[in-house]
């Protein structure tokens, strides 16, 4: 290999992994380390290199990934055949009560088709003279987003029929369980389930004509409307017949005739669910003759003529009330549901996040919709599908393109919007917020609503004044501030001046500091403002690129905040305020090395300790070495009340424990050892 090649190859690999570093720190820890040009610029450069270097490419390359050109400008168009969703039943007994009440209606000589319910996406494909026209999402039922290009791209959708007619059909596409896991072991948000990941494929946007690569999906249709085949009666006829024109049929149906015991054949379709290739999340009872579904007809939203038997999931019914739209401190946009309340593993639901834009797309959710929604372990409840769209025909949700906030313009960054205005207040709120939370400064007096009083009465613009105004003459007499709240909120202020450096720069808000890598850089020797600025002054970005986890765009992203004036500004007036812009001599003053070699981690609150870190600045002081989170390296563990999860790490590696009520006696024991 050339020279030239190796410094390609080496470029692209460092490309790949800082693009890779950037987009989880976008989407997964909501604090981006880069600007939008820097990543921009990275990523051209990338896709550049792997134009010139075809054999070079990774297959797993940031730029191949479907997150990453998810699109809100699909076109709307409306159906021309009723797109009907199902009425739902959640147990047997409900489905034999649908048996029965056909039985009863159109007499004995009914029969039923039991079809797999496909975890995927309704398509509805219409065609001309036998050539697909268009393909539409299901969408409201009466309006669809246009996908047909992406479509033309999913092998088992025929693009020409075997007969020339004019036909519109109803199909479920999906993703296959061996392409589910390959792809989504690929992404850095991976997909939670398969439907999702098929919606985000579909609704990819072309941007590289050059693309006419088959997707990754597949589709089984099982509905058609058209003049010519008025003369099929009943269900399982017209699926040969749409297997005949040349669409793919799923041939897993049970046919029900002369008995109606359909409790069996659930119970071995719900075991045979695992064996199956492609997921799928129930099954559907549908009536066979065409002639006894109209007679059964309809009920407001649904046939009655069908019914879908959903498995057993750990997910509850509610519906979106509203979606409100917050900014995040670095100005993300997030969208919020507000539920109808649900209870789920023991808990009242009233919210759920949306995550962003193409999230909601790839739902089609509307205002008023009755959706399924879930919890896992102890993430933010999330909606997960529609079940039912609203009555009302609301549209599907679209975010606003300007900041609900401060209507500035808002700035597209992959899946996600932000606003890029420093003074948008909700973006000041945010970083106040964030500013006081406690692995910050802990001002736990100030809170949410006091730093959006204190923002309505005018009386701080950003975070440092809060160290600066007159309370009482701000709060006193407004209504929720009895004079002994104030106290407490000055008291609390007043107290958080002693929070320790490390705490006072992860505050701050420097994109890619929080108090975990504040604390490498402060045992790394970067221990106070001021050396930050002189290696910004030196554009030093080796000494910080030196240090554990912190990358070349991290670096890069430190050093220009330091030299940002306005952020200078704020440290000026933090130092004048009396924090700790340093680390204080006392901090680390050392009394013995009886620790050295030792690595100690703390987790829950400490006895006798205002903040877990002045504990481990106890044995810092020892000669150990204090690590943020629990790993094989780490020797020992101090555990006080309400541990974390740390606890559990802790144990599996057989890390040493000390609990909180034995450690001053474990110091005075030490100390004594040593003399002291
Ligand atoms: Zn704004």
């Amino acid at each position: 290999m050339s020279g030239k090649n190796t410094n390609a190859e080496s470029r692209m690999r460092f490309l790949e992994s800082e693009l890779t570093k950037m987009s989880k720190a976008y989407y997964q820890d909501e604090r981006p380390i880069a600007s939008d040009s820097e990543y921009d610029k990275l990523y051209d450069e990338l896709v550049s290199l792997e134009k010139s270097h075809p054999e070079l490419k990774n297959p797993n390359s940031p730029t191949s990934k479907v997150s990453s050109d998810l699109s809100s400008f699909l076109q709307e168009k409306e159906h021309t055949v009723p797109v009907l969703s199902l009425d739902k039943a959640y147990s047997v007994d409900e489905i034999n009560a649908f048996v029965n009440r056909c039985i009863k209606e159109c007499g004995k000589d009914v029969s039923f088709t039991l079809e797999e319910k496909i975890d995927g996406l309704s398509l509805v494909l219409y065609y001309k003279k036998g050539r697909l026209e268009t393909a539409l999402t299901r969408g409201n039922g009466h309006i669809g987003n246009d996908v047909t290009t992406s479509a033309l791209r999913i092998k088992s959708i025929p693009k020409t029929l075997k007969e020339p007619i004019d036909i519109a059909v109803r199909g479920e596409v999906y993703i296959s369980k061996d392409n589910f896991e390959r792809i989504n072991s690929t992404l850095d948000e991976p997909y939670s389930n398969a439907r999702n990941l098929a919606s985000g494929i579909l609704r990819r946007l072309e941007n590289n004509e050059n693309s006419k690569s088959p997707l990754p999906l597949d589709i089984f249709v099982y509905e058609g409307w058209a003049d010519e085949i008025d003369r099929i009666s009943e269900h399982p006829d017209m699926l040969n017949y749409l297997h005949s024109l040349g669409f793919k049929t799923n041939d897993h149906i049970i046919i029900f005739k002369d008995s109606f015991d359909v409790t069996d054949a659930i119970k071995a379709k719900t075991e045979e669910r695992k064996t199956l290739g492609y997921d799928i999340d129930g099954l559907v009872l549908k009536l066979n003759s065409f002639k006894m579904r109209e007679h059964m007809g309809y009920t407001e939203h649904h046939p009655r003529w069908a019914i879908a038997y959903k498995f057993d999931s750990p997910s509850g019914k509610s519906k979106i009330l509203s979606i409100d739209i917050t900014v995040g401190r670095t100005g993300k946009i997030t969208p919020r549901a507000n539920l109808a309340p649900l209870n789920l593993l023991g808990a009242t639901i009233t919210k759920a996040t949306l995550h962003n834009s193409s999230y909601i797309e790839e739902l089609e959710l509307s205002i008023g919709d009755e959706v399924s929604v879930s919890r896992r372990g102890d993430v933010i409840p999330a909606v997960d599908e529609v079940l039912e769209k609203n009555p009302d025909g609301n549209p599907i949700f679209h975010l606003p393109s300007t900041c609900p906030c401060c209507g500035e313009k808002l700035h597209q960054k992959g899946a996600n919007l932000f606003c890029i205005n420093e003074n948008c207040s909700e973006r000041i709120q945010a970083e106040a917020e964030y500013f006081v939370s406690k692995d910050c400064m802990n001002i736990d007096g100030v809170g949410a609503s006091v730093i959006k009083d204190l923002l309505r009465f005018d009386a701080i613009k950003d975070y440092t004044d809060l160290y600066f105004i007159n309370y009482n003459e701000v709060l006193t007499g407004k209504p929720g501030y009895k004079e002994k709240k104030i106290q407490a909120i000055i008291n609390s202020v007043q107290k958080s001046k002693d929070e320790p450096f490390t705490h006072v720069l992860a505050a701050v808000g420097v994109e890619g500091i929080g108090l975990a890598s504040a604390e490498r850089l402060v045992n790394a020797g970067i221990d106070s403002f001021e050396k930050f600025i002189a290696l910004s002054a030196k554009d030093d970005v080796t000494t910080l690129q030196n240090i554990d986890e912190i990358g070349e765009i991290t670096a890069k992203t430190i050093l220009s905040t330091f030299r940002n004036p306005t952020f200078r500004r704020k440290i000026e007036r933090l130092k004048e305020a009396g924090l700790n812009t340093e680390t204080k001599a006392s901090d680390f003053e050392m009394i013995s090395n009886a620790l050295e070699g030792q690595s100690w981690c703390v987790t829950g609150s400490i006895l006798g300790y205002k903040n877990p870190d002045l504990a481990m600045i106890e044995v810092k002081k020892r000669g150990a070495r204090v690590v943020s989170g629990v790993s094989k390296k780490t020797t020992h563990l101090l555990v006080g009340s309400n541990p974390g999860s740390k606890l559990q790490k802790a144990i599996g590696f057989g890390t040493t424990l000390i609990h909180d009520t034995d450690f001053k006696a474990f110091l005075e024991d030490m100390d004594k050892k040593e003399g002291l």
